[in-house]
């Protein structure tokens, strides 16, 4: 991408409503913009970002056997008398009439859109276990939306919902996710800990959310300070195995670790208090058992091995993508922008051409550009008329993990100089180094 071409309204000054750094720096990199109270529009360099992270969610969901599918975001509200949570579910929820008159509402969640697919075509043990994810909009009128997308009114949501026969087969499935959850925000760059929930106006009773420590975090948590140190399930594990899937999650149950709503001030007192850790949270993720709580008053049921009808045993699992963005910015950033994970950047590698106009410095980039673009790498050219110092304090700002910066002098001798975003260090190399430093 020629940056000279691209669409990215970068803001000098720190913008003033902007309260936590990651909203401010999301703001000055032209990665947002509010629309109303709430709602954002990802502009190109933010939707780049998030398209990454659903990738690596969508990786992990698939991994752990969920399967993809795409429910709309209005919704009719009979579904929600069946379960009966039209009328429980308050003000938060977005009511709307169709020319028709007919009440409808923009979804909060899926569980009863979901176990309306399920009912209609499953009927038989057979065909369980089964997950059914997708990545979508939701809106929820929270009181208070506030720093940018990390609570707002509409926002994506990657949603799971599990289907098994019986509360053991269930709790393989949350097993699953629990493992993909782990897995997922690892690759993102977090440290996530599940930590006991209140399973809330979704019911049930058994709860993980899993929170990111941040001082900027709403949420207030209290947890052993092992956790910082545990290993994350690696690319082999074996989803299938139920023995294996229930260590990983016992071992990551075995400390303390709570929010506020679950704090147990006894027990966390009984850690020792060198390795206590209590800090403020940001929540990601959000896995709920809820048994039948949908799938008896909407009637999801299938045949048994027994021959008998079942209702089904269900879960749902939650992820924020709009909100793992800021996360992510609020766990690693600098004073002079953000420092992505490359798992996550918007691009690999960013070109600085910083004598646009001459001839040596152009055909160096030209080169770079095409060969790095060639090998299949997210290539950001700066070909800009603008000041060497704009340029380099922009490729800061937007956070791509390495710079190429091409200057006349340095091009003189058939060289340029490579930046690593995150430790600032320099290296001069030459052309075909630079290009196989990233090729190879
Ligand atoms: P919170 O306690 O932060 O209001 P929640 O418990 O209501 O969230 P869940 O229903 O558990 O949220 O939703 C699953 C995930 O969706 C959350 O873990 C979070 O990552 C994301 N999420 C929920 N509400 C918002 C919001 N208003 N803005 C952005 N992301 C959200
Ligand atoms: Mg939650």
């Amino acid at each position: 991408m020629r940056l000279s071409r691209y669409f990215m309204p970068i803001l000098k000054e720190n913008p003033k409503e902007a309260e936590i750094v990651s909203h401010r720096l999301m703001l000055r990199a032209g990665m947002i913009r509010q629309q109303s109270q709430g709602i954002y529009s990802w502009l190109p360099l933010g939707k780049r970002v998030l398209d990454k992270v659903n990738a690596v969610i969508r990786e992990e969901q698939n991994r752990a056997g969920a399967i993809e599918l795409s429910m709309p975001t209005l919704q009719s509200a009979e579904l929600w008398q069946e379960s009966g949570r039209y009328d429980a579910y308050g003000k938060e929820m977005l009511r709307i009439k169709d020319r028709q008159e007919r009440p409808m509402l923009y979804g909060p969640t899926n569980e009863e859109m979901v176990t309306d697919i399920f009912r209609a075509s499953v009927k038989s043990y057979k065909d369980l276990p089964l997950n059914l994810y997708h990545i979508q909009l939701k809106f929820r009128d929270e009181i208070r939306p506030r720093f940018g997308t990390m609570r707002s009114r509409e926002f994506m949501m990657k949603d799971a919902y599990s289907f098994d026969l019986t509360r053991e087969a269930a709790e393989h499935s949350y097993n699953k996710m629990f493992a993909a959850y782990l897995r997922t925000f690892d690759r993102l760059g977090l440290r996530a800990i599940p930590m006991r929930a209140d399973t809330g106006p979704i019911g049930g009773n058994l709860s993980h959310e899993f929170i990111i420590l941040a001082d900027t975090g709403e949420s207030e948590v209290f947890c052993h300070k092992d956790f910082v140190g545990f290993d994350i399930p690696g690319e082999r594990t074996d989803f299938d195995s139920v023995e294996g899937l229930q260590a990983i999650f016992d071992k990551w149950t075995s400390l303390y670790a709570a929010t506020s709503e679950m704090h147990d001030e006894a027990a966390f007192n009984a850690i020792p208090e060198g390795e206590r850790l209590s800090a403020r949270g940001i929540e990601v993720g959000h896995i709920f058992y809820f048994g039948t709580k949908y799938s008896e008053p909407m009637g999801a049921k299938v045949q048994g091995p027994d021959g008998k009808e079942h209702f089904v045993h269900m879960g749902s699992y939650g992820i924020g993508p709009t909100r793992l963005v800021p996360a992510i910015i609020e766990a690693s950033h600098d004073d002079n922008g953000i420092i992505w994970p490359a798992s996550v950047a918007p691009f690999d590698v960013v070109v600085i051409n910083m004598k646009a106009g001459d001839e040596a410095c152009d055909d160096t980039c030209e080169l770079i550009y095409a060969a790095l673009t060639k090998a299949g790498k997210d290539v950001l050219y700066d070909d800009t008329d603008d000041r060497a110092g704009t340029k380099f304090a922009t490729a800061d700002l937007i956070g791509v993990p390495l710079q190429i910066i091409a200057g006349p002098r340095a091009v003189a001798n058939g060289e340029v100089e490579v930046k690593d975003r995150k430790t600032g260090a320099r290296e001069t190399m030459t052309i075909e180094a630079a290009i196989n430093r990233f090729v190879a």
